[in-house]
């Protein structure tokens, strides 16, 4: 399986980072070693000072396409659960400067934390409010309606350059609110009120 992750999928996130608000999906993979299930703890990387959190809505693909169009996109999955797309953000911003790749910086082993549950699409409002808690308090609250490229637009876009197949994974992308996580923090992410994943950082 592969996961593929889209960066700058809502507008207040991309001016956060200073980022223009792409016309096409921007996005990268990370590879599987990347996962954290089972909401274990994460041991903060020894190659990065500044580890930034993103929590993010997470497409599960349940059938085998190419060349997806998008009106038949929403037939191509079924379940939705949440993860967070742990970024170093200055070994990021280094690669950003040089005009050099992120895998670095994004695909790290558990860079990946998710859900173990996946939510049936057809259980969720359309407009999905996600949330992440840190401490006890919420940095990030997004809501599935402000995404630039909706999950149809995402899967016919992929599906142009990667066959998509059963089980990969598609992070939609981080609202506003990311930031620095630091050894201590213990996590908490919402899709509505539901926990859906928590994990202390180490
Ligand atoms: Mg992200």
């Amino acid at each position: 399986m592969k996961i593929i992750c889209i960066g700058r999928n809502y507008s207040e996130h991309a001016k956060e980072l200073n980022n223009a608000v792409p016309e096409k999906p921007v996005f990268f993979l990370k590879p599987d070693t990347a996962l954290l299930t089972k909401n274990k703890d994460f041991y903060y990387p020894e190659f990065s000072k500044d580890i930034h959190y993103e929590v993010e809505l997470v497409i599960k693909i349940s059938k085998v396409g190419k060349h997806i169009e998008e009106k038949f996109a929403h037939r191509y999955y079924d379940e939705i659960g949440l993860g967070i797309d742990i970024t170093a953000r200055d070994l990021q911003n280094e690669a950003k400067k040089k005009g050099l790749p992120w895998e670095i910086a994004k695909s790290f082993d558990n860079s990946a934390p998710i859900s173990d549950e996946f939510i049936n699409k057809n259980d969720l409002p359309e407009n999905i409010n996600f949330k992440l808690d840190i401490n006890g308090k919420i940095v990030q609250n997004g809501f599935s309606k402000d995404m630039i490229f909706s999950v149809d637009k995402i899967i016919s876009y992929i599906s142009q350059f990667y066959t998509l197949k059963i089980g990969d994974l598609i992070f939609t992308g981080t609202p506003e609110g990311v930031g620095p996580l630091t050894v201590g923090d213990k996590l908490k992410a919402y899709i509505g009120d539901k926990l859906m994943l928590h994990f202390d950082v180490k």
